[in-house]
């Protein structure tokens, strides 16, 4: 990270959390912050998951408190290692490190237990024989209050020895679950009595065997919270309703330590996919390369797309955090990304439609140089220089040549000039074609001794790019639109076919000075006049870079170029 971003990025900007924090430390409620990440490991982070790990990882740091990593492992059936290590790799990639080991909610199975078995000691929870299809109608709806199971009146006793039954084994999947004891009538339906406990025979990632019935998240959050001593308890605002439900049973067990759940809104962005089971069918059905295709807004994508950890904690803060719901702009995260490479990533030439261009009088006095050696950053001498290599034969772009063409086409045309960046300017003088007509290369001659200075009596109109034809490194280049062909895929009933298949460009063979070939994995580069690019992580051989798309120097004018 170069030292102008560090000084750039800022603490996190005041929003209603802070203010929060604020009074709680100045009023003494508390001493020190503690927050926490908890993913559950059923998928891959996204972009989303970086607002919230920004907001709590960036809190800790700010107020000098801790943040934990903890897995909110409840659920045995839908976890794997895979995302276990692929969500701790990308913390640490955005530049966070939790405070002690990593956690997880089945660290706490057995004193989870012992609470719910407290709740029972005090008629706060029965073992309901319902089907899961009967508690769901005798739940009600936002108009009709819910009815009360048969077996809500259970005693203690009773309680107690079926729920040590569930325990043990004695019920099947659906036969039985733990049920808090609150209100049928309640206007908020999760606390009509929610379940706590159910019953599953499945082989934990971390427990193995050892249990049969799960705790539900309602149930475990606010529990984890309160063992870990997390004073801010920050979720999104699907979960405010569930705040009565996170605060009734801290007030009922014997638990001391009192964490507080604060809401705020998600980030919703366009042309994007948040929601980790969504993501799991794009990768499912195949229509993405993994779940870090660079198309994708998960991290591992992101990453692998050419985005910094920095370009994305600056998309987090510029966003900010409130409890309104809105949907931001595809550019927003682009311009982050733009802005940090602008700064620091080193410029390259890179031809991506080749067109062969002759010099015919190179070779001549002043037309003589085999190389310039160019700054790889103007603003930046300390990224250093490279040889840029140069001879009679040069490639440039296919765009960048007209054989006739208005005032407004600044490149070359025939019987212009243009300057060739960094080096000579040059007239076209003739073309050659194919038999379809299309010019397949270009001849020229430079003006002695023009390279890197002005000559009188010539001035060139625009500049182009080239790479020498005889010393270049040719490749692979994939250009990346949008995944999606609709601003908000997430919201449509079919979101598969919203899949956009023209989304990525592959360039078989593009021409790349000679310097690309010892690019590294995830080297970030501006192709002058293209764009910024970064080197594929997933294909990365050393010596056979292949390129990637992160954005185009500007913005573009239509959706999906
Ligand atoms: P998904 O629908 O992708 O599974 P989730 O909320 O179920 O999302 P979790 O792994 O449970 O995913 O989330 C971990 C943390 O990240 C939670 O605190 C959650 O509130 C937060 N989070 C998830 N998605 C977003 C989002 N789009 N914006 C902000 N925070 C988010
Ligand atoms: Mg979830």
């Amino acid at each position: 990270m170069s030292e102008e971003v560090q000084v750039k990025e800022e603490k996190i900007p005041r929003n209603f959390i802070t203010d929060i924090i604020d009074e709680d430390l100045q009023s003494g409620k508390v001493q020190e912050i503690a927050t926490r990440f908890p993913p559950e490991p059923n998928g891959y982070l996204h972009i989303g998951h970086a607002k919230s790990i920004c907001l709590n990882f960036g809190l800790a740091r700010d107020y000098h408190g801790t943040c934990n990593l903890r897995f909110d492992d409840t659920n045995p059936v839908k976890e794997d290692m895979e995302y276990i290590q692929s969500i701790e790799r990308d913390v640490q990639w955005l530049g966070f490190k939790w405070s002690g080991p990593v956690r997880h909610s089945s660290d706490y199975f057995d004193l989870l237990f012992n609470y719910a078995l407290e709740l029972i000691d005090q008629g706060l929870a029965y073992v309901d024989e319902l089907s899961p299809d009967e508690i769901r109608e005798y739940r009600g709806t936002l108009k009709e209050p819910g009815r009360e199971s048969p077996y809500r009146n259970r005693s203690i006793e009773e309680n107690r020895e079926l729920f040590l039954k569930m325990r043990d084994g004695g019920f099947e999947e659906g036969k039985a679950c733990l049920r808090a004891k609150i209100d049928m009538a309640s206007p908020f339906i999760c606390m009509r009595d929610p379940v706590i406990y159910r019953v599953r025979y499945a082989t934990h990632a971390l427990t193995g065997d050892k249990w049969c019935i799960y705790p539900m998240y309602d149930f475990t959050h606010c529990i984890s919270d309160a063992i870990e001593g997390i004073t801010h308890s920050i979720c999104t605002l699907e979960f405010q309703d569930n705040r009565r439900l996170y605060d009734w049973v801290l007030d009922h067990i014997s638990i001391k330590a009192r964490p507080h759940q604060y809401e705020m809104s998600r980030l919703n962005l366009e042309y994007s996919i948040t929601s980790k089971r969504k993501l799991n069918l794009l990768v499912d059905k195949g229509l993405v390369d993994g779940w870090d295709d660079p198309r994708l807004t998960t991290i591992s994508g992101l990453r692998r797309r050419g985005y910094t950890p920095e370009s994305i904690r600056e998309f987090c803060r510029r966003i900010g955090v409130t409890k309104q719901e809105n949907t931001v702009e595809m550019s927003a995260l682009e311009s982050c990304v733009r802005d940090d490479l602008n700064a620091n990533a080193k410029r390259a030439m890179a031809v991506l439609h080749p067109l062969r261009l002759v010099i015919d009088n190179y070779g001549e006095e002043g037309v003589d140089a085999t190389s310039f050696t160019v700054p790889y950053h103007n603003d930046k001498p300390e990224l250093g220089t490279r040889e840029v290599s140069f001879s009679k034969e040069l490639y440039i772009d296919e765009a960048d040549f007209r054989e006739e063409a208005n005032k407004q086409y600044k490149r070359l045309k025939l019987g212009f000039e243009v300057r060739l960046r960094h080096s000579y300017i040059i007239k076209a003088t003739s073309c050659e074609k194919d038999e379809n007509g299309k010019v397949i290369c270009v001849h020229a001659e430079a003006v002695p001794n023009s390279a890197g200075r002005d000559v009188e009596g010539h001035k060139p109109k625009g500049v182009i790019h080239y790479v020498d034809a005889n010393n270049c490194y040719r490749t692979k280049v994939h250009l990346y639109g949008r995944l999606f062909k609709v601003p908000n895929p997430g919201s449509c009933e079919d979101f598969l076919s919203t899949v956009d298949p023209d989304s990525c460009t592959v360039i078989e063979n593009a021409a790349l000075e000679a310097s690309l070939k010892n690019a590294k994995s995830l080297e970030h580069f501006q192709f002058e006049r293209e764009g910024y690019f970064c080197v594929d992580s997933k294909s990365y051989v050393e010596g056979q870079p292949q390129f990637n798309l992160t954005v185009p120097l500007r913005e573009a004018k239509k959706a999906n170029v």
